[in-house]
């Protein structure tokens, strides 16, 4: 199955410029199978708004997801 938010993602939407092989290798590892895995659907999740997903969040990028997510998460306590 698919993503659900590829419509709205800057990343399939090809906002996110990068090598053409890279592009096809996150594709078949998360936007065509494993799309709970990305960091832009994780994010996604999180906020329940596909806007407030970072348009340059690489679907790869955990590290940057978890300091936004933490800082969020911070400022609502
Ligand atoms: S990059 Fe992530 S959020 Fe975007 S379409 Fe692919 S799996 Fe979905």
């Amino acid at each position: 199955m698919s993503c659900p938010i590829k419509e709205t993602c800057t990343f399939s939407n090809k906002q996110l410029h990068m090598l053409q092989e890279r592009r096809d290798n996150i594709e078949v590892r998360f936007c065509k199978s494993s799309y709970g895995q990305c960091a832009r659907y994780k994010m996604y999740e999180y906020y329940k708004s596909p806007s407030k997903v970072p348009p340059d969040l690489m679907p790869n990028d955990y590290e940057k997801m978890e300091m936004i997510i933490r800082s969020d998460k911070k400022q609502k306590w």
